[in-house]
């Protein structure tokens, strides 16, 4: 039996194995996704929403436990891990409340003797795969809806952070969902259990969240048996600060935007645009707290944790300093943490550049690190033409004075959610999803169960 390795990002210590799936594993998951689907398609919709309620409760009854796991295998502080498992759990219960909402239609054919019935049927069995930034949330987000509309779920979490899926397949478990429902199958090689699972007829469902590189790749094995996919990819969020933005609301929001996770977040700000006249004053207090900003090891307390591993790390340094050779200018950092038993090649000090050129590279593509490039903008129009000027249009903030002017600059950006005055989009009740090449669909709200569903109508003959 191959087991894998999975290691602490603060100290790079090997924390725990798991079982590594075969191919030939990832296969036979599927026999039992199936016969389970059988069955919990049938479920009423209100056990089904009574099971989920309990996985809710489950979550929060070992908050402790999965915080825990989050810190270890992820490396983000204790208090990012609490959020995430709230938030996480937050879906189980925002789905059983989903799951007896069916809406249906019930229709006359405009000719006359023709009644439309429309209904709405779990689409079958689901492959969810999920990126180590958020190993809870992301999880949750698909499972929770995939359950509710009568699906059942294989689940490959990232190799970096298997450990708290299989902590929440072991909280759904208890909850009551059926054996064979929600699988996980932890791997050291995505592709290989993936296309096992993607060969099979009676796989009907991909909803990923990853790069959108990685993203790209799945669209097309998908076409080759056209299975329906939601897609949720990267993010590149500019943060605008206007002339009459409250620069104090707009720096705690930033620190929120940026520093998240150690600015490992699809929705971290990526690029800042801020207005000539706050500039200045936006750029010292947005520094300040930046320098005081604590690294270390987040399981001793830490406030910002280490990047997900060394050479995430030596990138995210990369793109600071061909910034820095394009004219931008260190203007303030955080202290990198001392001491032993760290993995300090794993640690990035939060940065803020400023003077950043419009045009350099490290504002077309995601940091997903704790870096805060500062553009300085005269013309808003010119401003929003930048803002748009990316490949993915996932999150974006704005912060001004006028609320109107503030949800105008909102509309004008190509986007699937902004902040608007806020620094923190994500929200169990709302749609999240991206335009352009940030993805296809969304997860949240009463959107996110219509991806694990297919529409129906009977058209029955009333002469
Ligand atoms: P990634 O694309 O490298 O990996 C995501 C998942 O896909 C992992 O489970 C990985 O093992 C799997 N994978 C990789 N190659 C695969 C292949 N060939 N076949 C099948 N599966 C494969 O992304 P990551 O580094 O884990 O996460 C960071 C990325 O995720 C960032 O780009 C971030 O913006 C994005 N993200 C997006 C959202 C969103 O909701 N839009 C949320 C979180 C993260």
């Amino acid at each position: 039996m191959t087991e894998f390795e999975v290691r602490n990002p603060a100290t790079a210590a090997v924390i725990d194995t798991v079982h590594d799936h075969t191919a030939e594993e990832a296969a036979a998951q599927v026999d039992a996704a199936q016969a389970a689907f059988e069955q919990w398609r049938t479920v009423a919709p209100r056990k089904r929403a009574e099971i989920l309620m309990a996985a809710h409760r489950g979550m929060l009854d070992d908050a402790e436990r999965l915080r825990d796991i989050i810190v270890a295998e992820n490396g983000k502080s204790q208090a990012d891990a609490a959020a995430e498992v709230a938030y996480a759990a937050e879906f189980f219960r925002w789905y059983a409340e989903e799951a007896v909402r069916a809406p249906g239609e019930y229709g006359v054919a405009p000719a006359g003797g023709v009644r439309n019935v429309v209904t709405r049927h779990p689409v079958g069995v689901a492959v969810l795969i999920t990126p180590w930034n958020f190993p809870a949330a992301m999880a949750t987000r698909k499972i929770a809806p995939a359950l509710a509309a009568g699906c059942t779920v294989l689940l490959k979490p990232a190799s970096e952070t298997p450990l708290t899926a299989l902590a929440i397949a072991e909280i759904l478990q208890q909850a009551g969902v059926p054996e064979g429902a929600v699988q996980v199958a932890a791997s050291s090689s995505a592709s290989k259990v993936v296309s096992a699972w993607l060969a099979d007829d009676r796989v009907r469902k991909l909803s990923f969240t990853g790069s959108t590189g990685v993203g790209r790749r799945l669209l097309a094995q998908c076409a080759e048996r056209v299975v329906n996919t939601s897609m949720e990819l990267g993010g590149n969020a500019p943060f605008i600060v206007t002339a009459d933005a409250d620069v104090e609301a707009a720096v705690e929001g930033a620190m929120v935007a940026k520093f998240r996770n150690s600015g490992q977040a699809c929705t971290a700000a990526n690029r800042f645009y801020v207005h000539a006249d706050v500039a200045e004053e936006f750029v010292a207090a947005f520094g300040r707290r930046i320098e005081q900003l604590q690294l270390g090891d987040p399981a001793a307390g830490a406030a910002i944790g280490p990047v997900i591993h060394a050479r995430a790390a030596a990138e995210i340094r990369e793109l600071i300093d061909g910034a820095v050779a394009q004219g931008a200018r260190i203007a303030h950092q955080a202290a990198l943490p001392e001491g032993e038993g760290l993995d300090h090649e794993a640690f990035v000090a939060p940065t803020l550049l400023a003077d950043v050129p419009a045009d350099a590279d490290i504002l077309g593509q995601e940091i997903f690190g704790p870096v805060a490039p500062v553009v300085v903008y005269t013309d808003e129009e010119d401003m929003l033409r930048r803002a748009n000027d990316a490949e993915v249009g996932l999150s974006s903030y704005v912060y001004a004075g006028n609320l109107q002017h503030a949800m105008q600059i909102g509309e004008k950006l190509e986007a699937g959610m902004v902040g608007v005055n806020r620094g923190i989009v994500s929200d169990p009740s709302a749609p999240f999803g991206g335009v352009k090449q940030a993805g296809i669909g969304r997860e949240g709200g009463s959107f996110g169960i219509e991806e694990f569903t297919e529409v129906q109508y009977l058209s029955v003959d009333w002469s």
